[in-house]
């Protein structure tokens, strides 16, 4: 940070203060987590100066030969760790990755599903505020009353509606998704499926969730989330695909310019971190501490989705105590707790208000928490859904001391 101090005293600042909110705070986004230094050290290196247009070996720019081996370890690493032929690690995001896809894949006007955005699917999954909700005319399918993926309806759809695509994942779906299910209904209806296994790469790298393949003809991930690396996608996919579809041009020329290089090396050495044995046991705990988190809640009469959690998230109903999920959020912000309002199945207010919130347990887990710490992150929570505001000061102390127990700066 001293050369950022040096020139930029304004930015450094702005540095220090989001390390400083990073430690006061408990961090329960169940999209965020903590990347290992090494990870943060490669995406501050100079390979962020090169250009590589272009695959390893078929680049578009010289100089490319150090930077190749730098793609082309990540590249095998990753097949290594999803068990998978072919790998393309240039996606700047998630969402670049579901739009790669889609651009190999559907021409404009053809027919997709994807899950409810507010049932817990991605705006790129087909939302109308996205461009995959533009260019395609879109299905979605959802959960049934109980907060559980809806199998047989979406198969119906996918029955009536004949789509080109049928896109499986979720942000915000706490239960094991059946992929094989998925396959059948794909079949059924001659659709291709992409899985979206952004929220649960973690587990399933650890072998915690089943495994989208051998169900899914191409998969799509983040590399930030339960996974641990460094903000980023990811596309993977078998030979039988490799035959059929274009996945590599569909990221360049398709959608993106130069891979950003810095960011694949960090993308390697996250996967080199999830090949270790260590990376089961963190996986397990984040799993360990989201069931001690749910039933913390539930023992302190919180309504959570579905009764409970298969994996790193959970959902809280706040429709009995007859709040939204934007007060809620704003309250625990106060108490310096951050998570984020969510829609629940059966919303009846706006996606900006919602009755709802997500939590998520791999940035707290990473941080070293037990569930006997998950137990009172519930307790503190309970504290201000219960008593609103005259809950924060009380549920700040407990934050305060979880935060000293693991400091991070
Ligand atoms: N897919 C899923 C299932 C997600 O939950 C998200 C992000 O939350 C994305 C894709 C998009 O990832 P990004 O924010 O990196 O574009």
């Amino acid at each position: 940070l001293d050369e950022v101090k040096k020139f930029d005293p304004e930015i450094a600042q702005a540095i220090e203060d989001e390390m400083q909110r990073q430690n006061d705070h408990i961090e329960l986004i169940a999209s965020e987590n903590w990347t290992s230094k090494a990870v943060m050290a490669a995406m501050g290196s100079p390979l962020t100066n090169k250009y590589a247009e272009g695959l390893p070996g078929k680049r578009y720019y010289g100089g490319c030969y150090v930077v190749d081996r730098v793609e082309n370890l990540a590249r095998e690493r990753a097949k290594k760790l999803f068990n998978c032929d072919y790998v393309n690690v240039q996606p700047h995001s998630g969402a670049q990755a579901n739009l790669a896809v889609q651009f190999a894949l559907l021409q404009p006007g053809d027919t997709i599903m994807g899950m409810n955005l507010n049932q817990g699917g991605h705006l790129s999954h087909g939302s109308p505020a996205n461009i995959s909700g533009t260019y395609f005319n879109v299905i979605p399918y959802g959960v049934d009353e109980n907060g559980f993926l809806d199998y047989d309806e979406m198969k119906r759809l996918a029955m009536e509606h004949k789509p080109k695509l049928i896109i499986a994942g979720a942000s915000a779906y706490c239960r094991t998704i059946d992929f094989k299910k998925f396959r059948e209904a794909a079949d059924a209806c001659g659709a291709i499926l992409m899985v979206d296994i952004a929220h649960i790469a973690g587990l399933v790298a650890a072998g915690l969730h089943p495994s989208p393949f051998p169900y899914a003809d191409v998969v799509t991930t983040t590399t930030h989330k339960t996974l641990r690396g460094p903000r980023g996608g990811m596309i993977m996919w078998n030979q039988a695909a490799q035959d059929k579809f274009k996945f590599n041009k569909a990221v360049f020329p398709g959608i993106q310019g130069g891979p950003l290089e810095h960011v694949i090396a960090a993308k390697a050495i996250c996967f080199k971190e999830a090949l270790d044995p260590s990376f089961k046991v963190y996986q397990q705990s984040v799993i360990d501490n989201a069931k001690a988190l749910s039933e913390g809640l539930m023992k302190r009469d919180i309504k959570i989705v579905s009764g409970g959690t298969d994996n790193h998230l959970m959902l809280i109903d706040l429709t009995n105590y007859d709040l939204t999920g934007k007060e809620v959020e704003a309250w625990l912000d106060e108490a310096h707790i951050t998570a984020n309002k969510n829609t629940i199945p059966n919303e009846k207010q706006s996606p900006f208000v919602t009755s709802g919130i997500r939590l998520g347990t791999p940035a707290v887990t990473t941080r070293g928490m037990n569930t006997e710490d998950m137990d009172k992150i519930a307790e503190a929570i309970a504290t201000v859904i219960k008593k609103k505001e005259a809950g924060i000061e009380e549920a700040k102390a407990i934050v305060k001391s979880l935060t000293d127990k693991y400091p991070l700066i």
